[in-house]
Parts: structure tokens; C-alpha cells; sequence
């Protein structure tokens, strides 16, 4: 057992060291008894050394089948702080100039987009054009249209195109897709998801149109929106919505302050949420059939994630979720693993197509028909 750890060390070192080393088993040798993943690794570059892009980091350092091995960044000493923090080679270094070089790169896999929102379209493009699977953070993009430029760049270039809905990986959401499809909730009527935060820095540039691609709704409301697709388990096919502005100094014009929205599906089943930026706290979901309910709140937080159905609590242990989510990537890149619920490219287009069928409806106030 020992001499197989340290053989398993001995090779993680060299794989290390050498250059054009295909991916390999990298992860560290697991306390106790069980045996060290030995399987393939997805080896990452970070583009966006912002503040979601440290958390994934971090957490990266602890997933089995992914590993943080280059950065993509504007900022030297960013990128100088991150190689000596994660141990990231020079040439794995890229800046937003040069970065298509990565096509010759053989140590990198997949490229993660962490930056802000209008900057996903072009980065994916060039990720892909340079034959690197992408991630790409939510939302994909400002619009359906942009985002679908980047599935049809994807495929083109015959990579993955995964997007970070790190909840389609949390254990007590999927306990209740789970109660939901085994029908312990009886036919699913009503959906309700409340999203929301108070944001503070005037400046920032999720209050700015040209890179945020719209406000609240853009940010956290989306969570509410892809949410009511897996909650209730079918596409929505109509939308309404309503919006209210208490401080247009603070959100400009382009810059939703809170939405509230409504979407029909197929079934019946109805949802009924909200979108804000002035309120914090907000993180509710609640599902409710004929026969049942679930609740979560917190429900798409970093966690502990709480929930509890008609039946009682659930008691799944919190687990980091970027973690999961990473090294559930992994298994879907490298393994063709088929997740319960998919966040392949495609999933990113539909809620940007709700989302602009949303902005629609606000402007028309019409209900606004919807062809997912
Ligand atoms: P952030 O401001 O903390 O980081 C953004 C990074 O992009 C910074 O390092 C910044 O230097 C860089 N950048 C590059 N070009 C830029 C430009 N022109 N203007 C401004 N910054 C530029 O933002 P964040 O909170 O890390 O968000 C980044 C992305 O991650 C967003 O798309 C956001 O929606 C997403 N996000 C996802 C989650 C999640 O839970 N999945 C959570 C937070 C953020």
C-alpha cells in the first residue's frame, strides 16, 4: 500500500514536470483506507481573477478530477499572487491579449470564464476557436442570440460547452427532483422563487449595461429562472412580468432594479417569482403539488442549502459546490458522464431566451409567448 502511494506520488510529481504529459492522475493520495483517484484529471485555466473566480479556486483544490493549472488575467500581480497561492506555471499564464496561444498549449483542457457577463461571448469564442473545452459562469451571455453564437462556436470547434449552474450539482436539490419525479408531491401546480440581494458599490459593473447586459435579473434572477425549469421539470411556454424601480439614480436605464415574473408550462403548472437588488436574504424556493410540498431557503446560496418537504427535513450533508461541480465537469468532459440535469450550453440559451422574453413583457406588458 505504501510503496503504491508513493509510486503514485513519484508520478504526480514528474507528470508535473513534464511538458506534453497527456492528463493524468494528479490528485493527492486520500486519508485512511480508501485508494487515491487514479483516473484522468481535467486540467482548468481561470479566465477572471475576480472574486467568484478565487472561490472556484479554492474549491477547485479540493475536487479529485479537476485541477487549477493556468490563469487567464488583465492583472500582473494578480497573476503573480495566484502562481505562488495554487503553483501555477509561468507558461500556463495568459493575459486577454494573448491568449489564444493556449491552442498550443497542451497542458491546459478547458478554459473556465469568470468575468463579467457582456466579456463571456468573445472570451468563449476565441477559448473554443483555440480548441479548449469552455465554462462558462451564468448568465452565458446578454442575450439568447449571443449565447447561441457561442453553442454553434462550440460545436464548430467540436469542444464542450459547460456552464456553471453549480445548484444542478447540489445534493438537496436533486434529492427533491428526485421525490418530485418518484411523485411524492402529486402533480406539481405552483412554483415560487424569490431571488434577491442588496448591491452596494455604485460603480461596479454589474450596474453598468455595457458589461452587465441588464441588472438584477441578469445576476441573481436568473437563478429564479433556470430554477423554475428544474423545480417543476418541464420548459415554460408563455411569460408575464412587472417591473418597479425605487431608485433610478442607482439603476439606470437598461439596469433592473427588481422584476417581478410568471411563467406558464406546458401541464399547467405555474411559477411566480422575483428578481432584486434591494433586498436581502432573499433566497426562497417553494414547490407545491397536489399531494405535497418542498421548501428551500436558503435555496441557491453557497450554503448550507436548508430544505424540507411535507415529510420532513433533509438532512443531506452541505457539501462545497464548486467543488462537486468541478469535479461533476470533469466527469461529463472527460468521461461523457450525463448529469440529472444538463448544464451543457443549451441550458444557458433557454434561460437567456426566457430572460429576454421577461424584458419583453416588461416593455409590453403582454403575456409573451415562449418557443424553448
Ligand atoms: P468580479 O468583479 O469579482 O470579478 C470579475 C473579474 O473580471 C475581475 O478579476 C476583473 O479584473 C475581470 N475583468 C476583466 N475584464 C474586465 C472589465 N472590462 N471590467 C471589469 N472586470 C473585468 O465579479 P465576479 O463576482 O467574480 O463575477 C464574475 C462572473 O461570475 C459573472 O458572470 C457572475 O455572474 C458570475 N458569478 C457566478 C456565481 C455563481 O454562484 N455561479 C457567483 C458570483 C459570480
Amino acid at each position: 500500500m505504501k510503496s503504491r502511494r508513493d509510486f503514485l506520488q513519484k508520478l504526480s510529481a514528474s507528470a508535473l514536470s513534464l511538458p506534453f504529459i497527456p492528463s493524468l492522475a494528479l490528485a493527492e493520495p486520500e486519508q485512511g483506507n480508501e485508494l487515491p483517484y487514479q483516473g484522468q484529471v481535467l486540467r482548468v485555466a481561470i479566465c477572471g481573477l475576480g472574486s467568484y473566480g478565487t472561490r472556484v479556486a479554492d474549491a477547485m483544490q479540493s475536487s479529485k478530477m479537476a485541477k487549477l493549472v493556468g490563469v487567464i488575467s488583465g492583472t500582473p500581480s494578480k497573476v503573480k499572487d495566484w502562481q505562488a497561492k495554487y503553483n501555477i506555471p509561468e507558461k500556463n499564464c495568459y493575459n486577454y491579449e494573448n491568449f489564444d496561444a493556449i491552442k498550443d498549449n497542451r497542458d491546459i483542457d478547458a478554459v473556465y470564464i469568470i468575468t463579467p457577463n457582456s466579456l463571456h461571448k468573445p472570451q468563449a469564442i476565441r477559448v473554443a476557436q483555440a480548441g479548449k473545452h469552455v465554462i462558462c459562469e451564468k448568465p452565458i451571455a446578454v442575450n439568447a442570440a449571443e449565447g447561441q453564437a457561442m453553442v454553434d462556436a462550440c460545436k464548430k470547434a467540436n469542444v464542450k460547452f459547460l456552464v456553471g449552474y453549480r445548484m444542478h450539482f447540489e445534493p438537496k436539490t436533486l434529492e427533491i427532483i428526485r421525490l418530485r419525479n418518484a411523485g411524492e408531491f402529486g402533480k406539481v401546480l405552483f412554483f415560487q422563487g424569490l431571488c434577491g440581494f442588496r448591491i452596494g458599490d455604485p460603480n461596479q459593473w454589474r450596474l453598468k449595461k455595457e458589461l452587465a447586459g441588464g441588472g438584477a435579473m441578469m445576476d441573481i434572477g436568473i437563478y429564479a429562472v433556470n430554477g423554475s425549469r428544474y423545480m417543476i421539470g418541464e420548459e415554460p411556454i408563455w411569460v408575464t412580468a412587472q417591473e418597479t424601480k425605487t431608485n433610478p439614480e442607482k439603476f439606470k436605464e437598461g439596469i433592473d432594479e427588481t422584476i417581478m415574473f410568471q411563467l406558464g408550462f406546458p401541464s399547467g403548472a405555474v411559477a411566480s417569482c422575483l428578481s432584486t437588488y434591494s433586498m436581502n436574504n432573499l433566497d426562497r424556493f417553494f414547490l407545491n403539488g397536489e399531494k405535497g410540498f418542498a421548501e428551500m431557503q436558503p435555496s441557491t446560496g453557497y450554503g448550507p442549502i436548508k430544505a424540507r418537504t411535507n415529510s420532513g427535513e433533509l438532512t443531506h450533508p452541505h457539501v462545497t459546490h464548486q467543488t462537486v461541480q468541478m469535479d461533476e465537469m470533469a466527469g461529463i468532459i472527460l468521461q461523457g458522464k450525463k448529469p440529472v440535469v444538463p448544464v451543457d450550453g443549451e441550458e444557458g440559451v433557454k434561460d437567456l431566451k426566457i430572460m429576454d422574453a421577461i424584458y419583453k413583457a416588461v416593455k409590453t406588458g403582454k403575456k409573451e409567448d415562449l418557443k424553448l
